[in-house]
């Protein structure tokens, strides 16, 4: 069974029943071989390196009602923020002199307050000029996504979530469509953003065919960055009483991914490291190459909930970056 491993990591593709062999088998023989082989790759590509993404979660403002994530619109239960412009800079400003060159923010889908971040994207622009910009807010329309990237953003990410559309409606709200999500993404790659997509693992109804169109809209879609993590409930949400997503499962797709895609940024995300005490590190073994620790000021992370858990200690924060650098230097790898 390990050369299936090798022809995926060779013709970076397979079959749909290799691929469904490489996610079912309980042989851990050969999930060893995927890793171990998915993190060769990487280290091809980037050496022994995990690159920071400094997280701001700049506001948990959202219209949309998607059924799995905490701060969803029909949530009343949490404190809704958004942070100002000073306090967005000042996190920028932390994690510079930290050495993180890459600042994310993200936030709930709100268009109008998304315009109005345009000027805030414009002095980190000049405030930083060498950093890479990425923003997550959502769907947008094109000319929102068009003056921030004038403004100096220079990467999106908009997960896709299933790339099958009776998933994605059983997700989602009435009137969210995966045909506009899709819409957005290639509005985001046409406007020059690096683009960055991907899916939760084991979210609810989620089948085995599922993963696999997912695996095979990325192979298709080559995002330069993948953004994949487990499902995990949320108490307020209406699937509080689903299971959260498998870890063992999240960590051989990022392999499958990293062998099919050797160049994309895969973050080892929080959900994982939610989910696993170990999962930052369990995830560069499986081939990610990205964490992204959390700059949100700290009285806010509470109530950018999407999940429950999320704001545990050390799953996410900024704080143990010295941590995190001995977690690394324990499986041989530096930032
Ligand atoms: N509003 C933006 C958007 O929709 O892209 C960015 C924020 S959204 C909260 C970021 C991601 O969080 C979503 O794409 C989703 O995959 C993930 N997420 C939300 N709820 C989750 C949950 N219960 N478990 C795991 N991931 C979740």
């Amino acid at each position: 069974m390990s050369n299936l491993v090798d022809a995926l990591r060779e013709r970076r593709t397979l079959s749909d029943k290799g691929l469904r062999e490489l996610l079912e088998s309980d042989d851990e023989g050969l999930v060893e071989v995927l890793h171990r082989n998915a993190r060769e790759v990487a280290v091809e590509q980037f050496g022994k390196v995990i690159w920071l993404r400094a997280l701001i979660e700049w506001s948990n403002v959202c219209r949309n009602d998607c059924l799995y994530c905490g701060i969803r619109r029909s949530n009343p239960n949490i404190v809704r923020y958004s942070l100002t412009k000073d306090e967005i800079l000042q996190a920028c400003d932390r994690a510079w002199r930290l050495g993180l060159r890459t600042f994310v923010l993200q936030g709930g889908e709100n268009p109008p307050a998304a315009e109005k971040l345009a000027p805030v994207v414009a002095e980190m622009r000049a405030s930083w000029p060498e950093a890479a910009i990425t923003l997550s807010l959502g769907e947008l329309p094109y000319d929102t996504y068009a003056l921030l990237r004038r403004s100096g953003a220079n990467r999106y990410l908009l997960r896709h979530e299933t790339a099958n559309p009776a998933h994605y409606g059983r997700l989602h709200p009435a009137g969210m469509k995966f045909e506009n999500r899709l819409a957005c993404l290639h509005s985001i790659r046409e406007l020059g953003y690096k683009t960055g997509t991907g899916m939760m693992v084991g979210s609810p109804f989620q089948t085995m065919d599922d993963l696999i169109a997912d695996i095979r809209f990325l192979e298709s879609f080559r995002p330069d960055m993948i953004g994949l993590g487990p499902f995990l409930p949320h108490h307020d949400t209406p699937f509080r009483d689903f299971p959260a997503g498998s870890a063992d499962l999240t960590l051989r797709i990022y392999s499958i991914l990293r062998l099919m895609l050797p160049q994309a940024w895969i973050p080892a995300t929080t959900a994982l490291a939610t989910l696993r005490p170990d999962g930052r590190t369990a995830g560069i073994l499986a081939g990610a190459n990205v964490v992204m620790p959390n700059f949100t000021p700290v009285a806010r992370r509470g109530s950018y909930a999407l999940y429950d858990g999320k704001s545990r200690p050390g799953a996410e924060a900024a704080e143990t970056l010295q941590q995190l650098k001995s977690e690394l230097d324990t499986i041989g790898y530096h930032v």
